[in-house]
């Protein structure tokens, strides 16, 4: 029986390309999107992989959501938590409901998802839990201290998570990526782009490809001593210690 995996956000960007790795290394994927049918149902006639919808960021939604992907393709074993928005704005300017919206999808869902997926895995003695974190979680970054208090706190959440499974054959690992070329990325103004690319040593975007690579790796047996790890994958943009 081949292996499940559930990727939220799992349809456009760095997802897709996430599910479509995952995919090709043999998993049975379920993507998970929030509110964009067009494009979902685009995915899944392009790549064949079941597509579910539910707003990562409620609980009950994610409950039912996790057994509607169990009901149809059994336990899930590979939970990739990728979903995430962003409402940037400088503080002085942030209103609540941006605030409540990025922290409610990037990192509420650490929790919405891990916790009814958590159960199962520790009752197998096997998972595989990756969080997709942002290099603005690592550095921060003006104009957007509701995600990188957002993506920090992944990082945060992947490192006690990981000593709480350890010995039940649960890793769990938290990926950050620097500037990837997809939608949210190019939603920014070129000006502003052209700048950010001038600070990124390789000398260009990376390529949601390679976040998948890095994801498809950590999903494998090959990974199974690595846990609590953040994973950086920029560029050199920002070397983390
Ligand atoms: P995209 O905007 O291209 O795709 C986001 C995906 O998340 C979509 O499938 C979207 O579904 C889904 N999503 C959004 N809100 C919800 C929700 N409430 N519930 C369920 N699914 C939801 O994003 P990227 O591919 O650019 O980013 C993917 C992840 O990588 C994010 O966590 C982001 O923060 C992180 N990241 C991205 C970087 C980049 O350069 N792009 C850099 C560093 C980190 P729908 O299609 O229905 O809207």
């Amino acid at each position: 029986m081949t292996k499940v995996a559930l990727v939220t956000g799992g349809t456009r960007g760095i997802g897709a390309a996430i599910s479509v790795g995952l995919k090709n290394a043999g998993y049975t994927v379920a993507a998970n999107y929030g509110g964009n049918d067009e494009a979902a149902q685009k995915f899944k006639a392009d790549t064949g992989i079941a597509v579910f919808k539910w707003d990562v960021g409620d609980f009950a939604a994610s409950e039912a959501g996790i057994k509607a992907v169990e009901a149809a393709l059994g336990p899930v074993s590979v939970l990739v938590n990728n979903a995430g928005i962003t409402r940037d704005a400088m503080l002085h300017k942030m209103t609540a409901e941006q605030w409540r919206q990025v922290v409610s999808v990037n990192l509420d869902s650490m929790f919405n998802m891990c916790r009814n997926v958590i159960d199962g895995m520790r009752e197998r003695g096997h998972g595989r839990i990756i969080n997709i974190s942002s290099i603005n979680g690592q550095k921060g970054q003006m104009g957007q201290t509701n995600y990188s208090a957002a993506k920090a706190g992944i990082i945060g959440f992947t490192k006690a998570l990981a000593q709480e499974t350890a010995k039940k054959g649960v890793t769990v690992n938290v990926i950050c990526p620097g500037y990837i070329d997809t939608e949210m990325v190019q939603a920014v103004p070129p000006k502003v782009l052209e700048g950010i690319i001038a600070t990124i040593p390789i000398g260009r975007l990376g390529k949601a490809d390679e976040i998948a690579k890095m994801t498809v790796f950590l999903a494998s047996e090959d990974a199974a001593f690595i846990t609590g790890a953040t994973m950086t994958v920029n560029g050199a943009q920002y070397i983390a210690g």
